[in-house]
């Protein structure tokens, strides 16, 4: 094996810590915890574990933290008018709203009824809006988490050939645009993209976000390229994989990341450095 391991498990890790450290110091001073709840409707199994974990970050970083579950029946209506009671409760600096959603609720309707500032999932269109005209509050959580791993490669990104596998709003597309504001020439390749190999051959950076096991082929990697599996998916062995075959492309990468130890836990350290963020912005107005 000849890449370097980009250890998502360890670096956020750190992030936790020095999250935890600043909430020390807001406390001391005598200012309040940040505080986030998650609406979790219904029982789907995988979205109670995406939960519990983010609970189990927030309290051990010292955060404030309400989960309220809803039965997978809630009306819209009732989500709504939940939604719109944190966004004036002054100890709730975020608000997350677990998807997929059940199917008689609008996704989009629901986000959009977030406050912006409360938005720690960067999901709402002013967010989203904010990010394309390069002046980001808060930023998708994945796509801001991978940012932060390739900062700890040391690797100059400005110039850099970065190719994203995936257009989804959560990951592929914000991605392209933390890599653009990056100054990267990117490729967004999809579903009905041609000759996608010969694009990820050329890539000095690509990011897989598919949702397929094990796709991306270690001969469609430029040798020295980093390597960033998005993807977690469970294999019939009931092993959790990513979207690249890592054995063979941790062979020709510079740098890679592992499923599970990767991006994952990034996703929920830079959902606590959002809600911390968020914190900040309510403490500045008051
Ligand atoms: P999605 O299903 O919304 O999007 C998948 C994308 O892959 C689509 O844009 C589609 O066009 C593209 N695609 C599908 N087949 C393709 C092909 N043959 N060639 C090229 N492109 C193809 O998925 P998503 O929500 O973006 O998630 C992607 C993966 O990342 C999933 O495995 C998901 O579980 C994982 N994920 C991980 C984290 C994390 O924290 N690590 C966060 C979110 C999603």
């Amino acid at each position: 094996m000849s890449a370097h391991i980009l250890d998502g498990k360890a670096i956020a890790a750190d992030l936790r810590k020095t999250i935890q450290a600043e909430v020390k110091t807001l406390t001391a001073a005598g200012q309040r915890p940040p505080g986030l709840a998650v609406i979790l409707v219904g029982d789907n199994p995988a979205s109670q574990v995406y939960v519990r974990n983010k609970q189990k970050a927030c309290e051990e970083v010292g955060f404030l933290s309400e989960l309220i579950r809803l039965e997978a029946d809630t009306p819209q209506q009732a989500l709504l008018t939940l939604i719109d009671t944190l966004n004036q409760r002054e100890e709730i600096d975020g608000i997350l709203v677990q998807l997929p959603l059940p199917d008689q609720i609008d996704e989009e309707t629901v986000i959009e009824r977030i406050l912006p500032t409360k938005d720690v999932d960067g999901f709402h269109p002013y967010n989203v809006g904010r990010l394309v005209l390069r002046m980001p509050l808060l930023r998708p959580c994945t796509p801001k988490g991978v940012m932060t791993m390739l900062d700890h490669t040391g690797m100059e990104l400005a110039g850099k050939d970065a190719v994203i596998i995936g257009q989804s709003n959560i990951v592929g597309r914000p991605m392209a645009l933390e890599l653009l504001m990056a100054r990267c020439t990117i490729t967004v390749c999809h579903s009905r993209t041609k000759n996608l190999t010969d694009k990820i051959r050329g890539a000095d950076i690509v990011i897989a976000a598919v949702g397929r096991p094990e796709f991306v082929q270690g001969d469609w990697i430029q040798p020295g390229a980093t390597v960033i599996d998005v993807g977690i998916n469970r294999k019939d062995d009931g092993k959790l994989c990513g979207d690249v075959d890592f054995t063979a492309a941790s062979e020709v990468a510079g740098w890679i990341t592992p499923v599970p130890g990767g991006v994952g836990p990034m996703t929920i350290a830079t959902l606590l450095e959002n809600t911390l963020q968020a914190a900040r912005l309510h403490n500045d107005k008051t």
